[in-house]
């Protein structure tokens, strides 16, 4: 293997290190805490393991963690009411709603309901237009794009001048990235292309990329031979291609994941590239918990700079 392993798992940690030393002073000094809700509608499965899993990572932080689980037929005025009293609890800093919702409910009328300055998702029009302006103005980046920057970055990768490619024009993950590696600062000043299905020689893009970052949800979409030599690639994908019994309770079958890149052959030619799992996806809700806890700080006046 000739490329560096950029392991989401290891940052990741290091960064809820430094989220519960941070927590710990303020709680000293102020005597509050990060206030997280998450509001999960019905039983889907997956959402279930998703929002367990944010707040157990709150809980393990210092945080309050409130988890707030609806009925499936919960009304769409409901539902708005009920994150109309979060957004005016002021123990509450970050809230966040599982999606996907049931289809009764109008996806854009909920995010649009939480309040902007406790929208931890960064998913609000209003958030969604502080990154685009970039700088001071940023409040919440969204969690998967900001896990994104903080590999690069803590991975040194430099990313001024460099070409970066994005395979996806997601709201969620590909349109965020581009607009945050165009910024000017630091983990920016990228030149940064956007590509899609709609594309012309695709190959050829990736091929000119510095820093290649694909998130298509098509497995191994990415070929070793479109991947420029010493190049940093992030994979974002997360694509079951099947199951497997799991290592420690062999009767269980647990998914087999895979990402958008082949990664065998991807790693020989890369100089940098993250895993799948345990690349991108740990850093999405370290990230959610970093933003709680910037909340927080933007309440009691202290400035936030990297962290
Ligand atoms: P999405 O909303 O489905 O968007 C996929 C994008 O990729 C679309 O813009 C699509 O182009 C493009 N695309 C698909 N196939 C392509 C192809 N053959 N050639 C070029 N472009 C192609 O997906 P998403 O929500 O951004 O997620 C992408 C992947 O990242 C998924 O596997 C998802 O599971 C994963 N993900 C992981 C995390 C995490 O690790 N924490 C978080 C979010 C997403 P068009 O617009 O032209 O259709």
């Amino acid at each position: 293997m000739t490329a560096k392993l950029i392991k989401g798992t290891d940052i990741g940690e290091e960064i809820l290190q430094e989220i519960t030393t941070e927590t710990t002073q303020i709680k000293e000094k102020y005597g509050v805490v990060p206030g997280l809700v998450t509001i999960l509608v019905g039983s889907n499965p997956a959402s279930i393991s998703y929002v367990t899993l944010k707040i157990k990572t709150a809980h393990r932080l210092g945080f309050q963690e409130v988890q707030d689980n609806q009925p499936a037929d919960i009304s769409e005025k409901d539902l708005l009411a009920l994150i109309d009293r979060y957004n005016k609890d002021d123990s509450i800093h970050g809230i966040l709603v599982q999606l996907p919702l049931p289809k009764h409910i109008d996806e854009k009328k909920v995010i649009n309901a939480i309040d902007p300055d406790k929208d931890v998702d960064g998913f609000h029009p209003v958030n969604v237009g502080r990154l685009m302006i970039g700088g001071e103005e940023v409040k919440f980046p969204p969690c998967t794009p900001a896990g994104i920057q903080e590999l690069i970055v803590r991975s040194g990768i430099e990313t001024s001048g460099a070409e970066a490619v994005v395979v996806g024009r997601s709201n969620i993950v590909g349109k965020p990235i581009a607009n945050m590696l165009i910024q000017r600062g630091k983990g920016a000043d990228a030149t940064v292309t956007i590509v899609h299905t709609k594309t012309k020689n695709l190959a050829d893009h990736c091929k000119r990329a510095d820093i290649l970052i694909v998130a298509a949800g098509v497995p191994g979409l990415v070929k070793p031979e479109w991947i420029k030599p010493g190049a940093c690639v992030i994979d974002v994908g997360v694509n079951r291609v099947g199951e497997k019994p799991s290592k420690n309770d062999p009767q269980k079958m647990v998914p087999i994941l895979k990402g958008d890149v082949d990664f065998d052959a991807a790693k020989e030619i890369a100089g940098y590239i993250t895993p799948v799992p345990g690349g991108v996806g740990p850093m999405t809700i370290t990230m959610l918990m970093r933003n709680t806890l910037r909340s927080l700080k933007s309440r009691l006046g202290i400035q936030s700079g990297n962290s």
